[in-house]
């Protein structure tokens, strides 16, 4: 019962999600001693849902082992129909299959949805006593997370907030960097194939839309216009609201091009989109590369004053903060020598 306890205290004193499910993978561990703990979430869309290993432990391991929160979608396992975590995941029920060693799936909430599985190896099956205990965790895992959502979450849009930009943009240059670190053997680590991009896109004229047609269509429009982003941005790049009519989108890319392929088919899809009474609505983006050294805040400023000059030069386009330097548009206050803008 202590250990219990113990185990939930420790469960619910996480603010991070990756940090959470290696928890909860750890509670297990301790509570039930199986062979290992796989935590694995459904990433993708359609055909096209993999499995993401958000934590993985074994008696030999002391650290989980995962993939990172930015995996290559094609790299990971592919979901296959009569695969035992499938069947657990998509009927949403426990799953034992007989073996050595045994094998029992549960199927993971988070929020109001099944977003993966539990993998549980045992030597011999698991009891009801044990499967009971899972559940009961798990119950609580699902509260908790539900609360850990709307911490994270705008409430009109249901896009991630602010704070959790910051805390995002943290972690991802933080890893970033120690990938790019020479690992002294000679190699040279290559931090240029896919970096970090921020994109700012602000609303054109949004408050005349509020004047004409009132603050709940306005609101409707915003709602919308969250859900043409989840549609047009792909699975990997983050989407936020920042408060107002403002937006941003943390993503990886290759290349400024790809970046900019990937803003321009949003501002497309929005010049396109009918919204029901107001008709069509515009939208201005500035955008930048993320640089060794930058806070969120730093960041942000330069996709910003991209925003800015694509708003005094005629709105609905995307503006590129670095073509905006090359062609001595801005000038870069903020470059230290010895910046590099690879990330
Ligand atoms: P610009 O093209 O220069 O961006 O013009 P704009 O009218 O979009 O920008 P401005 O900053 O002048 O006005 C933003 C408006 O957004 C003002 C405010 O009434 C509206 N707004 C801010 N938050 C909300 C919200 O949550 N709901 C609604 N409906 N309107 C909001
Ligand atoms: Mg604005
Ligand atoms: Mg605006």
């Amino acid at each position: 019962m202590i250990l219990f306890a113990d185990q939930i205290a420790e469960l619910t004193s996480y603010r991070d999600r990756e940090q959470l499910d290696v928890a909860l993978a750890s509670a297990l561990k301790d509570l039930l001693q199986p062979s290992s703990v796989t935590i694995q979430r459904c990433v993708g869309e359609g055909d096209d849902r993999h499995w993401l290993t958000r934590a993985r432990l074994s008696p030999d391991s002391s650290v989980a082992t995962s993939d990172g929160p930015w995996s290559d979608l094609h790299t990971l396992p592919r979901l296959v129909a009569d695969d035992p975590r499938c069947v657990a995941f998509t009927e949403q029920r426990m799953v034992l299959v007989p073996g050595t060693p045994h094998r029992t799936y549960f199927p993971l909430h988070g929020g109001d949805a099944v977003v993966g599985v539990i993998e549980i190896e045992t030597p011999s099956a698991l009891q009801e006593g044990a499967q009971r205990t899972v559940q009961g965790v798990l119950r609580i895992y699902r509260n908790f997370e539900r609360l850990l959502h709307y911490s994270e979450r705008d409430s009109l849009t249901g896009l991630l907030n602010r704070k959790t930009f910051d805390e995002n943009f943290m972690k991802a240059t933080a890893a970033m960097e120690s990938t790019s670190k020479d690992p002294g053997d000679g190699r040279r680590v290559d931090s240029s194939t896919c970096g970090y991009w921020i994109g700012v896109i602000d609303i054109d004229h949004f408050k005349s839309v509020n004047d004409r047609y009132g603050h709940l269509i306005g609101d409707e429009v915003l709602l919308l216009l969250s859900r043409l982003m989840g549609r047009s941005f792909r699975i990997h790049d983050r989407l936020y609201r920042f408060g107002g009519e403002e937006f941003l989108v943390l993503m990886r890319c290759h290349s400024e091009d790809d970046a900019a392929q990937v803003f321009q088919r949003f501002r497309s899809n929005t010049e396109l989109f009918q919204f029901p009474q107001v008709g069509t609505v515009t939208v201005s983006v500035g955008f930048t590369a993320v640089r060794a050294g930058d806070t969120p805040s730093s960041a942000f400023e330069r996709a910003d004053k991209a925003v800015y000059h694509a708003k005094a030069n005629g709105r609905n386009q995307v503006c590129s903060h670095s073509d905006l330097l090359a062609s001595g548009v801005l000038v870069d206050d903020s470059a230290k020598i010895g910046d590099v803008e690879l990330f």
